[in-house]
């Protein structure tokens, strides 16, 4: 085998989370070797499909909030250095009738927190009556009993370009880059880790475990079962008649709490030819990641369409575009866990993000990298910790 090449940090999985580390530790001046299996970005983890909704008022709770704000301005900064297009503005729409029991991504009263966290971080905001909703968007049916809030700020970021702006950025850093190299093993040593992969060992003061789904077969168990999978299904239906009412300038991203099972939306950002994507959360759990499904079959298209599509979004046609599955990684609380391992001292466990992570990765990345570089973050990670699933474990 090869010497052991050895970096201050290891940081396994580039994909949302460990791109943006990668690059945030690069920028601080750190060595660090980012690592995937496959070629990010890429459609068999859980950061493809062109968009991920983003909001500023974080309806899972307000601890998120400046995450989401600190992201914002940092995919900014990104745009400006790279000339990629990230973050669209274009408007989130958050509706829900009155007594919901649905939770969205693990949590009741998605739309009362959203205001909440509108009103104690004075986010510019407008929340609006059933009528104000349908008068403003007739392209949405609504039943009538509906309450919305409306974030001008809000809209979606794409996940692809994200990925790629902010390895370029790593690799400009001087950041070493290698994909198509999976880590097989980690040996935690006195004051460090060794790391082996399919092509070599490396030596690292710390080990940032961004693996998305693949988290918890490599933490093994007991951490494994905090962290489920489950594939879920993402959907572009095509327009039937003008294409201009759904483009992002007349048509928001849009979030809708409703029973038995939430949705969300999103503008035809392709025009005619791209159709509008539209997806449910689904709980459908799998043991591992090579258990899930990555076809998707006419009666799920159908199935959708009739079950959500056509009673809420009558100008889509029953006719889908294209279709792609993804999956999320959800912990029992429905929150994230960024924190060291308990046994591990020198490795940080970074992804299991529970289906809403993307638009707090870029302030993930930056906080998770400060931290390990020694400085105090910007944005507070102590909300997301791993005790907090399992209190009888060790902290480090
Ligand atoms: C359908 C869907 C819709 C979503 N919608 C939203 C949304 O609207 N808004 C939002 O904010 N969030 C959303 N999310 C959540 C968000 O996209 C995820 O939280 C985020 O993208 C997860 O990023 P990650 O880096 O943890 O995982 P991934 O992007 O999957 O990255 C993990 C990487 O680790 C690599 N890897 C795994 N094992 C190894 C190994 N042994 N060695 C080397 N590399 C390895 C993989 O190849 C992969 O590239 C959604 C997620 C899904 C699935």
């Amino acid at each position: 085998m090869a010497a052991v090449e050895s970096y201050d940090v290891v940081v396994c999985g580039l994909g949302a989370m460990g791109s943006a580390t990668a690059y945030q530790l690069a920028r601080r001046g750190v060595r660090v070797l980012g690592l995937d299996r496959l070629s990010p970005p890429h459609r068999f983890g859980s950061t493809h499909g062109d968009t991920r909704v983003t909001r500023q008022a974080i309806g899972e709770g307000l601890a998120y909030v400046p995450l989401a704000q600190r992201s914002h301005q940092l995919w900014r900064e990104i745009e400006a250095q790279t000339g990629a297009e990230l973050l669209t503005t274009n408007g989130l729409l958050v509706l829900a009738s009155p007594g919901l029991q649905t939770r969205h991504h693990g949590k009741t009263r998605f739309l009362e927190t959203t205001i909440e966290a509108a009103r104690a971080f004075s986010i510019d905001h407008e929340e609006l009556s059933a009528a104000e909703i349908s008068s403003r968007y007739p392209q949405l049916r609504l039943s009538g009993d509906e309450s919305g809030y409306f974030e001008p700020g809000g809209g979606f970021v794409r996940p692809e370009a994200a990925v790629s702006a902010q390895l370029e950025l790593a690799r400009r850093s001087g950041a070493a880059i290698r994909t198509v190299e999976a880590m097989t093993g980690y040996v935690q040593d006195t004051d460090g880790v060794t790391v082996t992969t399919t092509a070599g060992r490396y030596a690292a003061g710390t080990l940032v475990l961004a693996a998305g789904a693949w988290l918890g077969a490599i933490l093994g168990e007991p951490y494994a079962r905090d962290f489920a999978i489950s594939r879920q299904v993402l959907h572009w239906y095509a327009v039937d008649g003008p294409i201009e009412p759904y483009l992002p300038d007349r048509f928001p991203v849009f979030i809708w709490d409703r029973q038995p099972v939430s949705f969300y939306g999103f503008p035809a950002i392709d025009g005619r030819d791209g159709g509008l994507k539209v997806a449910a959360e689904q709980a459908v759990p799998s043991a591992t990641v090579d258990d899930v499904s990555r076809e998707v079959g006419t009666g799920e298209l159908y199935g959708f369409y009739d079950a959500i599509v056509r009673d809420h979004l009558p100008g889509l046609a029953r006719r889908c575009i294209r279709a792609v599955t993804c999956m999320y990684t959800t912990t029992p609380d429905g929150d994230f866990v960024i924190d060291r391992h308990p046994e591990h001292p020198s490795v940080v466990i970074l992804s299991p993000c529970s289906g809403h992570g993307f638009k707090h990765s870029a302030a993930i990345g930056e906080a998770v990298a400060a931290t390990v570089a020694g400085e105090v973050p910007v944005v507070d990670l102590s909300p997301f910790s791993l005790q907090r699933l399992r209190p009888q474990s060790v902290p480090s």
